[in-house]
């Protein structure tokens, strides 16, 4: 939800700001050992060409990474701590307003349609996000739980109720009367069926994309803002890249990571395999000095029927954050206009009229326009570019990927270290181009 979950197979989506170190429990330590061994399973089979990769791969190769929203900041500082060096270069900054990562919240959730694997990546994401947390001293992570509303079928939490508890992740089903009880400011109309999962929440997106950038630099990596383009290939490999002040970079690999550009800077490869589509996210204003809508009092929230909405409450004060997951019309990520559409803001006015009758008449306080880089099946895209051998392809978040940030870098970074192989969920030989417009 963008978050939410959209394919039918593919997925598609409180405390104070400063924190007291955690000491890790039970729980989180279980978590930990449980989906640790995602790299294992996601590079299940050690083959011969991983095991030339790894006895030719040098710590200190040099690796450029282009873009630092949620996917390339990860990724570079996963790369970095591995021991490489490392250059991040983007085109106007970590979550800029432009970005798919930009924003202030984005939903955690490992309700997931029962794709293991996408739950096992939230597990380990969980387990990252909060020892960054520790490092930062800083709390991007609120595990305020997400209620899931759904009027008619409900397999897509259903299935994922096993796959949640193999990586010791809770969902719970209540009764819609219960519910009701539970969180007297909601709407229930209409739904049949009700889950908690107690784990999910949100995070700060724009904040702590600027972490991790700010944390990739304090450790030694090299961070440049520029636009950087594909250079010339020699034979299989990429010889470097261009940047906009008319420099040329050139490293032993390069991990493109251009969120929705994806398909502009690699016309031919992605083209329309990844294409943006405008998503529009609204924000209404609570009444002054009410409570009942803050965050932890409300869960994050997401209602399946014909189609998939979603709100977070609070988001850093902007308000009840509701959004319609289904996909916009296709967009220039650089030009497009991001006023707000009346078709839009009446859509999320219904929205919240169904789901927070007290908001019925609540102000519009924010609203943003954004876009999701939609593969063409909705799943992540992490493979080596089709002809260039040096060349990592890192995207198609499809509405979906924040949360997976950290977990995605870590495996990223194995593969590019030739410690993984590629998951085939995440394949670009599975990719079909949409056809033109
Ligand atoms: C409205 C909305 C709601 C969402 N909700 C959720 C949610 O609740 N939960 C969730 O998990 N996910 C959610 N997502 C999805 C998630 O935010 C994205 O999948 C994720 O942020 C994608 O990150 P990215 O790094 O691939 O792309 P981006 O954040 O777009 O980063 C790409 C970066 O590359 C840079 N760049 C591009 N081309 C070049 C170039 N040629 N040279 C230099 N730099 C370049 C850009 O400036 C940009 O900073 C949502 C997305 C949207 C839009």
């Amino acid at each position: 939800m963008s978050d939410a979950p959209d394919a039918p197979d593919a997925p598609d989506k409180v405390r104070e700001q400063c924190i007291e170190p955690r000491r890790p429990d039970r729980r989180r330590f279980l978590a930990s050992m449980l989906a640790a061994p995602l790299l294992p399973l996601v590079s299940r089979v050690v083959s011969a060409d991983v095991l030339s990769r790894l006895a030719t791969y040098r710590s200190r190769d040099h690796i450029v990474v282009v873009g630092a929203g949620v996917f390339g900041g990860w990724t570079a500082l996963a790369l970095l701590r591995a021991g490489a060096r490392v250059t991040l270069i983007d085109a106007w900054g970590a979550a800029n307003s432009r970005a798919s990562s930009g924003g202030e919240t984005r939903v955690i959730r490992a309700v997931y349609n029962g794709q293991p694997l996408y739950s096992q990546m939230v597990a380990r994401a969980l387990v990252l996000w909060h020892e960054e947390e520790q490092r930062w001293q800083r709390q991007v992570l609120f595990p305020i739980g997400a209620l899931w509303m759904c009027s008619d079928d409900d397999s897509f939490v259903r299935k994922s109720i096993a796959p949640m508890k193999a990586v010791d992740l809770p969902i719970d089903e209540l009764t819609p009367a219960d519910a009701r009880r539970r969180y007297p400011q909601m709407g229930f109309d209409g739904v049949q069926s009700v889950f908690f999962e107690a784990r999910a929440g949100y995070l700060l997106a724009r904040l702590s994309c600027e972490l991790v950038r700010e944390t990739f630099v304090r450790e030694g990596g090299e961070y440049k803002v520029a636009l950087v383009r594909p250079g010339a290939s020699s034979g299989a490999r990429m010889a470097g890249v261009t940047l906009s002040d008319g420099s040329t970079i050139d490293a032993d690999q390069f991990v493109f990571a251009c969120g929705p550009w994806m398909g502009q800077v690699f016309l031919d490869a992605i083209g329309r395999r990844i294409v943006a589509t405008r998503q529009e996210v609204f924000f209404f204003g609570v009444p002054a000095g009410s409570t009942q809508y803050d965050p932890g009092a409300c869960p994050a929230w997401v209602h399946i029927s014909d189609r998939i909405v979603y709100g977070i409450p609070g988001n850093e004060r902007r308000g009840m954050k509701v959004a319609d997951d289904s996909a916009g019309e296709e967009v220039n990520p650089t030009t497009m206009d991001r006023a707000p559409s009346a078709a839009g803001l009446a859509n999320a006015r219904r929205i919240v009229r169904e789901r927070f009758p007290g908001l019925s008449d609540a102000p519009l306080v924010e609203s943003r326009a954004c876009q999701y880089e939609e593969s063409s099946d909705g799943n992540y895209l992490i493979d080596r570019h089709p002809s260039l051998e040096n060349v990592w392809l890192v995207g198609g978040g499809s509405g979906h990927g924040f949360k997976m940030g950290p977990a995605l870098g870590e495996h990223v970074a194995a593969l590019v270290q030739g410690r993984a192989t590629v998951h085939p969920l995440f394949a670009y030989g599975r990719l079909r181009p949409r056809p033109s417009l």
